[in-house]
Parts: structure tokens; C-alpha cells; sequence
């Protein structure tokens, strides 16, 4: 097995997760990276770590795999990442709500998935700062929490250069160099150059549906676009992720009997909070990025966590997740150009510890992992 140049057009969490794992297997690694970070989806995610509300069973075991992976992951990556695995609490104020989340309690549990009902009690032990209110249904899943993009970029970007490779920034990629008689792509074009490979990965996020388009495969993405906020650092408070009903008697304007309000707390103590929807596979799609947005979320969140009546609220543009039309990974090399290997997915901070794992053990070896033939770019049609 003779050890390759692999381009990876996109340091996001999946391009650089990739990076590392094929750069620490011995492949020549360069990440080419149109920048600025704040642009990627990866600066804006909530970071939930978990598979609790992924379906069908095959996309939920796919998820749960990457969610025990992470410990190993970022124990590999040897630096503080703020891989925190304290679990998810969530509880409902509604009966409509109860019976909804005790339903998929329910499927959890008969996937063997470890969940368990709690009460008010056993919440206050866990984060003794919450003030609950109307409880209907209390959920706890202890395997799942959060962990900070940036910093997991940073260690594996570091990880890479250290095993020899290289990270571009600032450098769109416009093109390929293709050789067509052997249906092969043997360098990316971009704005300072055209750089050699024996491989091209492209995990360019939302970039991936136009750059595929240049080789004429076809990725079809959705628009998603998502919208979180931040605090200012406080005091370490909080234990692991929360989601908490949103209060819905018209103090908070948009909110509905679906509508929750999710947060937690990083390395440096700074909260981040979003408003989701409950249900499974809902993805909030969102454009307010407005500070009274930002300072609205902030002020519901103080009905459950007074200690954020100080805290000053952050808003932060819109993020746009890289959503398949099929809302699936997209995972695999395209069927007609040899070398080309897709790797673009919502859900890319749960994913990134097994999709590195498991791409670059494709790419390295040469080899098919069963678990990923349903997520074969060759899927969609035009
Ligand atoms: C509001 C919100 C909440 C989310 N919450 C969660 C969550 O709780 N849990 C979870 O698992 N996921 C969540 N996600 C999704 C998750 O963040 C993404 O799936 C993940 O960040 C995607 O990573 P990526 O590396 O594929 O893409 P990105 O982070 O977007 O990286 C792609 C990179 O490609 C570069 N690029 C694009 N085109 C080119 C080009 N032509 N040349 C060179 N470079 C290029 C970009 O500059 C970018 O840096 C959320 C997303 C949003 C928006």
C-alpha cells in the first residue's frame, strides 16, 4: 500500500477530522480552505454530540457509533478540545409535549439506547442552578453533550502539519485538472495554484454542491440556514446540554407549543443558546440574527437560569448547515471520477469522530465499510 497525496478541499470539522486521520495513517495531507472561519457551518454549531434524535435505527446507530467514538477521538487529538459528555437533560411543560418525548423514550429504549425518565429531583442534583418550571416529562441521557469545533479544527490541523502536511487558508478552490483518459482528477485549481493529488476529498460544507457540479456530479444540498447566540464568559454553572420548553403563553413572541430553548457552556465559561423545534430530525431553519433576537433568548433562558440576569447576550450571523436533499450523510468516491471522494453532512460535529475514522480508512486502504453503502453519493439522480 503506497501512501498518497490526498487534496481536502475544506477545514471544516469533517475535512480536518479527515485530515487527521488520513495524515496519521501516513498520507500527505493538504487542506485548502477558502476561509474565513466564521464563514464555515462549523463556527456556528450548537455542537450537540448525540444520536438521541436521529432516525431511522440505521442513521441512529450510524450516529451513536460517532458518539462513543469522540472520547477516543479527542484523546487522540492530545489537547483541550471541550469534549464534555456530562449528558443531555430535557424536560417538557406541556401534556401534548409528555406524550411526544415519552414515545421516544419508548423507541430509545427499544434500541437499547440509554435514556431514562426522571423527575425534578434528579435534575436539580444534576444542575442544582435550574429553576423548573411545570414539569410534564423529565429525560436524561448520559452518554451524549457538546464539544467546540474550532478548537477540535485547531488539534487536528496542528496533528496534520505535524505528520508532514499542509493547511492552505485563504485559497479558493475553482476548479480541477483532469486527466480523461483515465477519468481521474490529478490536481485542484485554485486561487494561488494548481496543487497535485493522487486524490481529491471534497468536504467543502455548503461549497460542495458547486464544486461537484464543475466534475458534474450531482450532491443536491437544501438551504438550512440556522441562527445561535452567545453570553459573554459567567461562572461554570451548567453540567451538560439542556433542552427545555419554551415558555408559550406570549411573552416570548414566536414561540408555540413546538418551540424549545436549548444551551450550554463552554471551556471558557461563555453560554451558547439556540431556539429549536422538538421532534425528530427538525432543524430549526432560522434568519433572525438580530441582537434583540440574541437578547430575547437570553431573557427567556433567565426564567429557568437566573444566574444569566448579568449575562450579556452575543448574536451571531446566520450559519447554514451543508443539508443533503435526502437529509443523509454523503459519504463515498463518485462512480465515474476514480479519485473523487464526497464527504459533505448535517450533523458533522456528532459525525466527525467516526466519518474521519471511516473515510480516510477508505481512502488509505482502499476498502468499502458496509455501514456507509447507504450513503453513497451515486444515490441521487438527476
Ligand atoms: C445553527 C446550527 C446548529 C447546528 N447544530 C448541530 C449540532 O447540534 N450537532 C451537530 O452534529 N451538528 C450541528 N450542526 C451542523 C454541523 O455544524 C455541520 O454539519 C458541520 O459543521 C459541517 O462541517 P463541514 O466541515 O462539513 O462544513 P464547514 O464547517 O462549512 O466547512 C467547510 C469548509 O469548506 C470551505 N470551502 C467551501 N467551498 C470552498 C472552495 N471552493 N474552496 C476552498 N474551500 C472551500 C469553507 O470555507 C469551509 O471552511 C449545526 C449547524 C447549524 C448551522
Amino acid at each position: 500500500m503506497e501512501n498518497k497525496t490526498v487534496v481536502i478541499i475544506g477545514g471544516g470539522i469533517i475535512g480536518s477530522a479527515i485530515g487527521f486521520q488520513l495524515s496519521s495513517l501516513g498520507n500527505k495531507v493538504v487542506i485548502v480552505d477558502k476561509g474565513p472561519f466564521q464563514e464555515s457551518c462549523s463556527a456556528h454549531s450548537f455542537a450537540w454530540v448525540n444520536a438521541s434524535s436521529k432516525s431511522p435505527i440505521g442513521y441512529h446507530s450510524l450516529c451513536r457509533t460517532s458518539v462513543n467514538k469522540w472520547p477516543t477521538f479527542a484523546k487522540q487529538l492530545g489537547t483541550e478540545v471541550g469534549l464534555n459528555l456530562n449528558g443531555t437533560i430535557k424536560w417538557e411543560n406541556s401534556e401534548e409535549g409528555a406524550d411526544l418525548a415519552r414515545q421516544r423514550v419508548e423507541t430509545l429504549q427499544s434500541w437499547n439506547y440509554p435514556v431514562q425518565i426522571v423527575d425534578e429531583d434528579f435534575i436539580k442534583a444534576k444542575d442544582p442552578s435550574i429553576n423548573i418550571k411545570n414539569m410534564t416529562f423529565g429525560q436524561y441521557i448520559p452518554n451524549e453533550g457538546h464539544v467546540e469545533p474550532k478548537r477540535v479544527i485547531d488539534a487536528c490541523q496542528f496533528k496534520i502539519k505535524e505528520n508532514g502536511g499542509e493547511i492552505i487558508n485563504s485559497c479558493a478552490v475553482t476548479g480541477f485538472q483532469k486527466d480523461a483518459g483515465s477519468q481521474r482528477i490529478t490536481g485542484v485549481i485554485s486561487s494561488t495554484g494548481t496543487i497535485s493529488c493522487d486524490t481529491v476529498v471534497i468536504a467543502a460544507g455548503t461549497g460542495t454542491q458547486q464544486l461537484a457540479d464543475l466534475l458534474d456530479i450531482y450532491i443536491p444540498l437544501l438551504e438550512s440556514p440556522g441562527v445561535v447566540a452567545w453570553t459573554d464568559p459567567q461562572p461554570k454553572t451548567l453540567h451538560g446540554i439542556i433542552m427545555s420548553p419554551a415558555i408559550n403563553d406570549g411573552t416570548y413572541p414566536g414561540n408555540d407549543e413546538q418551540s424549545e430553548v436549548h444551551i450550554r457552556q463552554r471551556v471558557d465559561g461563555s453560554y451558547q443558546m439556540v431556539n429549536e423545534r422538538g421532534g425528530i430530525g427538525n432543524h430549526h431553519e432560522q434568519n433572525d440574527d438580530s441582537q434583540e433576537k440574541a437578547e430575547n433568548l437570553l431573557l427567556h433562558l433567565t426564567e429557568y437560569f437566573p444566574q444569566l440576569k448579568t449575562a450579556t447576550a452575543i448574536a451571531e450571523p446566520v450559519g447554514y448547515r451543508p443539508m443533503p436533499e435526502d437529509k443523509f450523510p454523503v459519504l463515498g468516491y463518485d462512480e465515474s471520477w476514480g479519485n473523487v471522494y464526497i464527504s459533505v453532512m448535517h450533523s458533522g460535529v456528532t459525525l466527525a469522530a467516526l466519518v474521519g475514522e471511516y473515510v480516510a480508512t477508505e481512502i488509505n486502504y482502499d476498502v468499502q465499510i458496509p455501514e456507509l453503502e447507504e450513503y453513497r453519493p451515486a444515490r441521487f439522480k438527476k
